[in-house]
């Protein structure tokens, strides 16, 4: 067992830190004042080869790993969250063309997303369902060798400014899962309408928006999964994006830890720096703690990814708990600021704020905890005999 990065590794995280310290950090309290869309950063980053790493070489891209992902990630989200979200994307919506694609549709899509700079989103949930995927109701309709789809998608992110979006659709709700099918959207198609963002509480660099589907015809060459296997693709694709959720709420809760730091050995109370006081100690020395085992989990399952190995409890895992440790340590880190903490001055509440949706997006934190406890109840091998073949006094 080898927990140190490789040089190439470390390497991209300096590339990485570098772009949040020089792109991101500057222009990050202003995004998230005016919620506008940091358009330029995120073609910066598309320039810097930091957008889209998840491509593999054979269609143009870097051929990252999802370790790497992680690691650039954390970066990115460690100097504005938002950023980070709308950043990493691009990966959640070519996902399910690398899980999914045909050759056709990797050759023509992925290497198009590398070519030129162009968005791709990512749309299961709907108005009426976000955790429920198998109860969608967007209609895909075959015609012939395509299909019609109708219905509505939202909270799509970077949808206002998406050139495509990944899609699920099902041929008929009451086929649940069975029915569900995926599609590459063209944004310019007819009867694609991109909704206005809709403003947020936290990560509000990221643009969030409805999109009206209404009979969009999808050639047969945007047909990414037909019905019941589209379902396996979107499950897919989350246990590959999840662990850069929790390198997102790692990168956010180690700024947090390190604003602490910083306001706790300047700030005097009583006399002394606040650093001096055990409860202030103790409050820093947990959010070390929480977050080296929050990165811990996430490298794992995203080591498991790139082993080609089954992530889909070790995601959820690290998904739930980097996201827990992102809110618990951005609220303790207003804490150490004391009514500082509560202002805008310093940028500890707006972390706070970013955290939140790490428990929402991407599978709710008590969906991930169905996940565990599904398999833990049912599929863990225990390690010692029944409690119950044991003797009792
Ligand atoms: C800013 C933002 C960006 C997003 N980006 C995208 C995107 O790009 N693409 C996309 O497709 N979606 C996106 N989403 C949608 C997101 O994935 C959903 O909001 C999320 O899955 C939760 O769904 P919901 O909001 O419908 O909540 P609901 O499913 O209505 O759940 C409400 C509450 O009930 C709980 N709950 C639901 N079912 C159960 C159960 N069986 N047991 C216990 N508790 C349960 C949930 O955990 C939650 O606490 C985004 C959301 C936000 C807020």
């Amino acid at each position: 067992m080898d927990f140190s990065l490789t040089e190439e590794q470390k390497a991209l995280q300096q590339k990485a830190r570098n772009f949040a310290i020089n792109e991101v950090l500057p222009v990050a309290k202003k995004y998230d004042e005016s919620e506008e869309f940091p358009m330029p950063v995120i073609k910066k980053a598309w320039e810097e080869g930091l957008l889209n790493l998840g491509i593999p070489k054979q269609y143009g891209g870097l051929g990252y790993g999802l370790i790497e992902s992680c690691i650039v990630v954390e970066e990115i989200s460690s100097a504005c969250p938002g950023m980070a979200t709308s950043i990493f994307d691009n990966n959640l919506g070519a996902e399910p063309i690398i899980i999914g694609g045909n050759e056709e549709q990797k050759t023509r899509i992925l290497g198009e997303l590398i070519k030129e700079f162009k968005l791709i989103a990512f749309a299961t949930s709907e108005p009426t369902m976000g955790s429920d995927v198998a109860g969608m109701k967007c209609k895909a309709e075959k015609d012939g060798d395509e299909y019609i789809l109708n219905g509505a998608k939202f909270w799509i992110t970077n949808g206002g400014f998406a050139d495509y979006i990944t899609v699920f659709a099902t041929e008929d709700p009451e086929k649940k899962h069975k029915g569900i099918a995926a599609f590459i959207v063209d944004t310019k198609a007819e009867g694609v309408k991109l909704g206005k963002h809709i403003p947020k509480l936290g990560q509000r660099a990221s643009n969030t928006v409805a999109v009206s589907l209404k009979n969009v015809r999808i050639p047969k060459d945007n047909v990414l999964a037909k019905p019941g296997r589209g379902f396996v693709v979107a499950m897919q694709t989350f246990a590959h994006t999840r662990p850069a959720i929790g390198a997102f709420a790692v990168g956010c809760a180690r700024s947090a830890m390190e604003y602490s730091i910083d306001y706790a050995q300047k700030r005097e109370a009583f006399g002394r720096p606040i650093s001096n006081y055990q409860a202030i100690q103790q409050k820093i020395a947990d959010m070390y703690k929480d977050i080296e085992a929050a990165r811990l989990l996430t490298y794992k399952a995203a080591w498991e990814a790139d082993q080609g190995l089954d992530n889909n409890m070790s995601s959820a895992v690290a998904k739930a708990f980097a996201s827990d440790v992102a809110m618990r340590v951005t609220t303790e880190a207003i804490q150490v600021y004391g009514g500082y903490g509560y202002l805008r001055t310093y940028p500890v509440e707006k972390l706070f704020r970013d955290a939140k949706l790490y428990q929402i997006y991407e599978g709710t934190s008590e969906i991930q905890r169905i996940v565990i406890s599904r398999f833990a109840l049912k599929g863990y091998k225990h390690a010692m005999p029944s409690v119950f073949k044991r003797d009792r006094v």
